[in-house]
Order: C-alpha cells, then sequence, then structure tokens
C-alpha cells in the first residue's frame, strides 16, 4: 500500500471543518498551511570519528493564540509533511484544550536505537544551534515525542542557556524534575487520555471496573496507559504490542512484569504465557477499549470495519484516516481523537512553563487535578460539538479548536 501522505489527511480534515463552519475562503486559506518552515542540516562528529549529515525540521503552524508549542520527533522515518501534520494538529489540540498557546512540531530523521548516547547527544545540541534564534519561552517551546525523552529536553535547554547567557528553563518542557521539570509530566499524556475514557465510558454506558483494553504501542504513553487504566479502573489489559509484535492473555496482563520483560528482551513479544498477536489483529481485537499509542495511520478504510472496540481512545498522534473514521462513525464506535486524547502531555507541558515562570512548583497532586478539569471540560465540549452539528467527535474537535483560532485572527486583524 502506498504510504499515506499525513500531511493530505491533516489538510482534508481542515477541509471537512471548514465546510461545517462555513469558514470564508481567505482563512480557510492561512489556516491550511504552517506559518514558517525551517529546514536545517546537522553535520555530528560519529563515534568512530565520521561525520554523518542529519536532517532536522521546525514547523511553526500558527500562532495566533500564542507562542506555539510542540514535541521533537527522533524517527528514521520521518517526513517534511509529517511534521507539518503534526504541527498542524498541536496547534487544534492547544486551543481545544485552551491553552494559551499556538502548534509546532520538530522532527530529525536518524535511527537512535543505533546511537549512542555521545552521537545523541552531539545531535541534540546541535538542532538547538541550528534553531535557536526562532525558539524561546516567548516564540516556540519544544518537549519530547516520539524517540526523545527528559534527558534530550535536557541537553537542548542547556544548549539554549548557553547560547543567550542565562538560564532559560522555560524554553522546553518534559525537562527532568531536577531542572524544572513538572511533577507529574512523565505520565501526563496516558492520564489524560484516561480522564477522557472515565467520560467516555459513561457517555457508552461502559463498566471500567469489568472493560476489557489492547494497547498498540508500549513506550510512555502505551506503558503508563496499560499501567493507569489498572491502578484507575481496574480493566483488564488483555493485550500489549510493540514494532516488534504483540502478545495476548485472556488472563490479562501485568504491565509492570511487560515492561521489565521489555527492559531486558528489547521487546514485549515472548512474554511467558502469552499467545502471539500481531499488530494488525490486535487492532481488530473484540476488547471494550482499544488504544493505538504508538505511530501514524493505523485504522485506515481496510481495516476499519473490523474494528470490534467500543471505544478507541487515539493517544497516538494522526492513527486513523478520514475514511476509516466515516467507517467507525457508521458502525457506532465511540473515537476520542488524537488531539483530544493525547492532550494531556501538552497540558501538563504548558503547566511546566507556568511554574518554571513562576519559580515556584506544585505538587503532584495539584498537577493531576488541573489536568483532569482541563481534560474533562475538552472532552465535555467535543461531545456536546458532536451532538449539536451531528458530526464525529473528530470533526467536533476540529469544530471547538478552529473557531478558537479563527477568533484570534480576527481580533488581531489578521483576517
Ligand atoms: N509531543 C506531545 C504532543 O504531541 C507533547 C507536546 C508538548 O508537550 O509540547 O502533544
Amino acid at each position: 500500500m502506498e504510504k499515506l501522505n499525513l500531511f493530505s489527511v491533516a489538510q482534508k480534515q481542515l477541509d471537512q471543518c471548514a465546510k461545517i463552519l462555513n469558514l470564508d475562503s481567505n482563512t480557510h486559506e492561512i489556516l491550511r498551511v504552517p506559518m514558517r518552515e525551517i529546514h536545517v542540516s546537522l553535520p555530528v562528529r560519529m563515534d568512530d570519528g565520521s561525520i554523518k549529515v542529519f536532517r532536522g525540521f521546525r514547523v511553526q503552524y500558527n500562532d495566533a493564540r500564542g507562542p506555539t508549542k510542540g514535541g521533537i520527533r527522533f524517527h528514521p522515518e520521518e517526513t517534511i509533511d509529517t511534521v507539518r501534520a503534526l504541527a498542524a494538529w498541536m496547534t487544534w489540540k492547544c486551543a481545544l484544550l485552551d491553552l494559551p498557546l499556538g502548534g509546532a512540531k520538530g522532527g530529525v530523521i536518524c535511527n537512535p536505537k543505533q546511537m549512542s548516547q555521545g552521537e545523541l547527544e552531539r545531535l541534540s545540541r546541535l538542532y538547538i544551534d541550528r534553531i535557536w534564534q526562532f525558539i524561546g519561552p516567548e516564540k516556540d517551546i519544544p518537549a519530547p515525542d516520539v524517540y526523545t525523552n527528559p534527558q534530550t529536553m535536557a541537553w537542548m535547554m542547556d544548549e539554549y542557556s548557553k547560547i543567550v547567557g542565562k538560564n532559560q528553563f522555560g524554553v522546553i518542557t518534559g525537562k527532568p524534575l531536577g531542572i524544572g521539570g513538572s511533577a507529574g509530566r512523565d505520565d501526563a499524556t496516558a492520564r489524560g487520555g484516561l480522564y477522557t475514557v472515565r467520560e467516555a465510558a459513561k457517555e457508552c454506558g461502559i463498566d471500567l471496573r469489568k472493560a476489557t483494553v489492547a494497547i498498540q504501542g508500549y513506550g510512555n504513553a502505551g506503558y503508563n496507559a496499560a499501567s493507569l487504566c489498572k491502578t484507575l479502573f481496574g480493566s483488564e489489559i488483555v493485550a500489549i504490542s510493540d514494532s516488534k509484535g504483540g502478545i495476548f492473555s485472556k488472563k490479562g496482563l501485568d504491565p509492570e512484569a511487560v515492561l521489565e520483560h521489555k527492559a531486558k528482551t528489547g521487546s514485549v513479544i515472548n512474554f511467558p504465557d502469552t499467545r502471539p498477536i500481531s499488530n494488525e489483529a490486535l487492532l481488530e481485537l473484540d476488547v471494550d477499549i482499544l488504544i493505538p499509542a504508538a505511530l501514524e495511520n493505523v485504522i485506515t478504510d481496510l481495516n476499519a470495519p473490523k474494528i470490534k472496540a467500543k471505544i478507541v481512545a487515539e493517544l497516538a498522534n494522526g492513527p486513523t484516516t478520514p475514511e476509516a473514521d466515516d467507517i467507525l462513525y457508521k458502525n457506532g464506535v465511540h473515537v476520542i481523537p488524537d488531539f483530544l486524547c493525547n492532550a494531556g502531555g501538552v497540558t501538563v507541558s504548558y503547566f511546566e512553563m507556568v511554574q518554571n515562570f513562576y519559580m515556584y512548583y506544585w505538587e503532584e497532586k495539584e498537577v493531576h487535578e488541573r489536568l483532569d478539569k482541563k481534560m474533562t471540560i475538552a472532552y465535555h465540549s467535543v461531545l456536546d460539538a458532536s451532538k449539536e452539528y451531528s458530526i464525529n467527535m473528530r470533526q467536533a474537535a476540529y469544530v471547538v479548536a478552529v473557531k478558537r483560532v479563527v477568533e484570534a485572527m480576527k481580533l488581531r486583524g489578521w483576517v
């Protein structure tokens, strides 16, 4: 199958929203493209003495509501169009959560699994050397994403602080706790998503204590989702996968033991007392809740008719294509769309920025309460819009978010 262009998907979703809102064509045109793109080459000295030139991007999509915000992905298959799509979704995500921020995304084409810590540090610092003029606590604030982590953020914050000659903790979020990170940032994406699952379960009449869950992807979001599904709800995790394959157990899986196994062997596969399951088959399991927590475009028109889950909670960015959306909606599957479901990460990132500006740090409980409030309000604003306009949950999320961005653009006199 030809690989779907993620930016075309994002534009198509926006076009649908423009129709629903009867958006004027000038505003629509502005919203279809990023306001700024930075392309850099990054010659990194490798451990063997050679120099390898990596390519990196930072796309700043729209800053009508505030400085742009969004993660940085390190991925071998990164493309500029993927970063554009993700930057657009960050714009809608921040608006939907009513954060005073616009949207951006960064990406570097590299394979961190094959690089040493030293090589990764040099790459991370060089990326900042190349884009530092265009970022800052009041301009654009990066964060972690696929294959970047608090250590990556620490190097990047340090590099930026060195260049500008002062400590600038607020330039980046998702930092380690000892250098301006926020309590509760680590599991924020999964936790925020589960607050929306809790609300969705009420809407769909599902008892979460008896619910079964399948999770695709076992990185930060996938692992924390598994662990929190058990501790917050008491649900049973029956299937888990990663890029190498999946495992299934009717009796249920222990998320901590699976994590340990993955740390030891490099994958969840071959976990004792389970049967193997492919990533494709996992998506089609007869479970109450399906959580795609890996990469984009995994639910398409080909497999959407076979999805049996009652709720699809999209912790990944862009897992479902527009064609698949139509099918799931017709089949009565309740989709919690990505830029609602996974907004917990950027929401706690925003709390982190606030704490950095204040130089006063909150306790974890306070972060959880504030996150719960934000996610619950956002979920219900989307649900209400979906009922009001008779549209699916993704279109409803677009309606709420795009309206807010357009209002800011109008107030600023851009349109
Ligand atoms: N990378 C995360 C996302 O896609 C978090 C972004 C952030 O914290 O700025 O939402």
